[in-house]
């Protein structure tokens, strides 16, 4: 078995995580070795960010860790929210005043370029592409390692779906068209989901070393 202190709050990621490593890991949450304050995330980067988490949480605990962090970029809005993703609409990091503020940006787009168009300027097209990335740093045994993984998408007009959190209402997957990642099964968002992926290369690694 092998025992990983997870820098994380919130009990849907616990979940999620959980399943995707499956038995062979047992993950602890940091309230639960009795750290209980918030984990300082101040990075320009995902990578910044997933690194001072994990850092963070093996210098107060010594414990083998992994953090993650993950960001939403919209080609539209030139790559926002980028590492601001959690706090987009304000600190009180509401998932659906980021969500409202995401769609009525792209909507402001949309109308902007289909002005230009009707006054024959030259525009470029609003494609509503966007991605999810994340990125996990391990600290096993006192050295890091860094895993990735990325879902490509479409943020939809309009929210969708009751499952999820996050963005995950208005991220139209491009695995599954038509549905947001709300609108599909956990264990369907757990096969192709960005943090999926990292995940997944992390137990890889794992596997590497038996
Ligand atoms: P964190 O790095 O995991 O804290 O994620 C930053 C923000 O990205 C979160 O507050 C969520 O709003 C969003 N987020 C992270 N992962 C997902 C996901 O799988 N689906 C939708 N939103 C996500």
């Amino acid at each position: 078995m092998i025992n990983l202190v997870f820098a994380t709050g919130n009990s849907g990621k616990l979940r999620e995580a959980s399943e995707i490593l499956g038995g062979d890991f047992k993950l602890v949450t940091p309230m639960e070795i009795g750290i209980s304050e918030e984990i300082p995330e101040t990075g320009k980067t995902l990578k910044a960010n997933s690194l001072q988490k994990a850092q963070y949480l093996f210098d107060k605990s010594g414990c083998n860790c992994f953090a993650d962090d993950t960001g939403l970029e919209v080609d539209d809005l030139g790559g926002a929210p980028g590492v601001y993703t959690a706090r987009y609409a304000g600190e009180d990091k509401d998932f659906n005043k980021n969500m409202d503020k995401v769609i009525q940006e792209l909507a402001i787009k949309e109308c902007e370029a289909s002005m230009a168009a009707s006054l024959g300027l030259k525009v470029k097209k609003v494609t509503r592409k966007a991605r999810f990335k994340s990125v996990v740093t391990l600290i096993f045994d006192g050295q890091k390692h860094f895993f990735e993984g990325t879902l490509e998408g479409k943020i939809a007009r309009a929210k969708s779906g009751n499952g999820g959190f996050g963005y995950d209402p208005i991220f139209l997957s491009d695995d599954y068209p038509g549905l947001t990642l709300a609108d599909i099964t956990e264990e369907q968002k757990n096969e192709i989901s960005h943090r999926g992926k990292a995940l997944r290369a992390m137990a890889g690694w794992f596997a590497a070393q038996a």
